[in-house]
């Protein structure tokens, strides 16, 4: 039945590529963006900073990760935030187009993380506000169509505190600031310690990692914000992706 609910839905509204308008064959009409689109996005590849998967200064060490919190042990991004991948993003954020979060996740599906087989994917939180002007997370919605890919549970751990500013503020330094003490836990009872506190487990094992997931990775310093949120509540190892990294200036 659902194919021949999709056969009628295409019959009736044939599906194009939401970036570049191409009509989408039938055995693709369950994406939103075509092949061709999907070539053109950027991918983020080495050489770059061990840590923070940010191309290597070409003098002294990473400068972008120097501040981040211990716990936060790697973060990478699928592809540069730049053309239709930016465009991507941007029907993700601002035009309810939530289903795109499915052809997102399928460029962040390669990403290599370690300790990825047991860690569990926590969303960046958006504020409330900002929730109700949307209607979802996207974030919280990449991390549910990754999660099915990687055949990971989701854990809605955290919530944020106060809406940030948007941070146009370009150096890390300022952005940091911008979001320091936007989150915290948003479910005592996660098993993870608080404040010395052991509580009791609806994670199973403590010991997984912590993969957080957030649409676009510009400074890092929402996921360091995060993370730090995690490390404080006991989360010995935090990971981060992203599907976009901004193109930065050279900080160095
Ligand atoms: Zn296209
Ligand atoms: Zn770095």
């Amino acid at each position: 039945m659902p194919y021949v609910r999709e056969a009628l839905e295409q019959l009736l509204l044939p599906a194009e590529c939401t970036l570049c308008h191409t009509l989408l064959s039938f055995s693709r009409s369950r994406w939103l963006v075509c092949e061709i689109c999907r070539h053109r996005w950027r991918a983020v590849r080495p050489p770059w900073c061990g840590r923070c998967g940010q191309p290597e200064p070409l003098f002294g060490p990473c400068r972008l990760c120097a501040a981040w919190p211990a716990a936060l042990r790697a973060a990478r991004s699928a592809v540069w935030l730049e053309g239709g991948a930016r465009d991507a993003v941007h029907a993700l954020k601002y035009r309810g187009l939530a289903r795109i979060a499915d052809d997102l996740a399928s460029a962040m599906e390669h990403i290599v993380l370690p300790e990825c087989d047991r860690a569990w994917l926590v969303p960046v939180p958006l504020g409330a506000k900002r929730l109700r002007e949307r209607g979802y997370n996207q974030s919280e919605r990449l991390a549910r169509a990754l999660a099915r890919r990687w055949r990971r549970p989701v854990a809605c751990l955290l919530e944020r505190v106060r809406d940030t500013a948007t941070q146009t503020a370009l150096t890390p330094e300022a952005r940091l600031a911008n979001v320091a003490g936007a989150f915290r836990l948003r479910i005592a009872d996660c098993g993870l310690r608080i404040e010395d506190r052991a509580v009791q487990s609806a994670i199973r094992n403590p010991q997984s990692a912590i993969i957080l997931v957030d649409d676009v990775f510009t400074t890092g310093a929402t996921l360091a914000e995060a993370a730090r949120a995690l490390e404080r509540a006991g989360a010995p190892t935090v990971l981060a992706v992203t599907f976009g990294r901004a193109v930065l200036p050279d900080f160095t």
